[in-house]
């Protein structure tokens, strides 16, 4: 690979540390341990046996219900030649066999170049996402009427162009978007009105930045971008949420820095977002919803986060560059499903 700038992780010890961490996380599982003590905590052992077997399986099936099936993203942002590109696409090709597709859906989001490469060589069992698509700022559309957004908007892609190009996914609100490139909430809330209405897949990026993780604000400034969401979209005649819209949770101090959020902190703000779209949304769109944490994901550490129980999958920047480790990362989805217990 020459022009992408790829992690240094090197590949063969990324594939055995995640053996290692496959052989840790069997052991492991037969401890149940995320939901096991979470459950001990509420239901102690010496309540009635049969109260707690149904209670477990209704936690269980609540802990659950928002967990659809696992899904993997990688974000090369603005990375890429045509010789890198065609060389990473083979890559993941090549290693697409060892994933468990069965169990995890995948995205690559390439730059807007290289998207029709991309989704014309592509194995099927990748779906191809942009990574963004413009919407008129100033759109007032209290009904929910999205207009085309093709036209006079020199620079821009449109929903409508990428809905002609075949491409099923777009990544709207990632922090780069919104803190180099003015992307605001509101923007971003219409852009994913806009593109949900032309029947796109969606992923929302949310997350804070340390200062405000720092502050104690880290929950305001989450609930407002999904606010902002949540305004937008609804499940009113033209633009619905349904399975459609993943989030994907990324702490800006995480991304691309190496420090990765702890599974107490990750868990902690999935699980809140899950309960701020019953509380706010509707309580089937907070089933429906798959949560993706992104920032620093690795061959490495995919294992560890991927046993928590409101991690529905991740959104990996980085190591999406290099085709063994992400097929690894995709792989954690047989993590997460045996340590939530399905
Ligand atoms: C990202 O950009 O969405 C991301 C998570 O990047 P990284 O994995 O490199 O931190």
């Amino acid at each position: 690979m020459t022009m992408i700038s790829t992690q240094s992780t090197n590949a063969s010890s990324a594939l055995s540390s995640t053996k290692v961490s496959l052989l840790s996380s069997k052991r492991n599982i037969t401890k149940m341990i995320n939901v096991q003590n979470d459950y001990d905590r509420y239901f102690p052992r010496n309540s009635n046996k049969n109260e707690r077997k149904k209670k477990k399986k209704n936690d269980l099936m609540i802990r659950m219900s928002g967990t659809g099936k696992f899904i993997v993203g990688g974000n090369w942002k603005c990375n890429g030649t045509r010789d890198s590109v065609k060389e990473l696409v083979a890559a993941l090709n090549s290693n697409v066999s060892k994933v468990e597709t069965e169990n995890c859906e995948i995205y690559v989001c390439p730059s807007f170049l290289h998207l029709n490469y991309v989704k014309e060589n592509i194995d099927d069992r990748f779906n191809v996402c942009a990574q963004n698509s413009w919407v008129e700022a100033s759109l007032v559309d209290p009904e929910h009427h999205y207009d085309s957004t093709t036209g006079a908007f020199t620079g821009e892609i449109s929903v409508e162009m990428l809905e002609d190009l075949g491409i099923p996914w777009v990544l709207l609100g990632h922090s780069e978007r919104r803190t180099l490139l003015g992307d605001t909430d509101a923007i971003v809330g219409k852009k994913v009105a806009h593109a949900r209405y032309h029947g796109l897949n969606v992923v929302v990026c949310v997350g804070e930045s340390l200062d405000e993780r720092e502050n104690g604000t880290t929950f305001d400034v989450i609930y407002k971008q999904l606010k902002a969401v949540a305004k937008e979209i609804d499940d009113r005649e033209h633009s619905s949420w349904g399975s459609s819209v993943v989030i994907a949770y990324e702490p800006i101090w995480a991304i691309g820095t190496g420090k990765v959020a702890t599974p107490d902190q990750v868990q902690e703000v999935h699980s809140k977002i899950r309960k701020w779209l019953k509380e706010n949304v509707s309580a089937e769109v907070a089933k429906a919803t798959r949560i993706q944490y992104g920032g620093s994901v690795n061959a490495g550490n995919c294992a560890e986060l991927a046993k928590l129980s409101d991690i529905d999958g991740f959104l990996v920047g980085g190591a999406s560059l290099n085709g063994e480790d992400f097929s690894a990362i995709c792989n954690a989805s047989s993590i997460h499903y045996k340590a939530i217990g399905r």
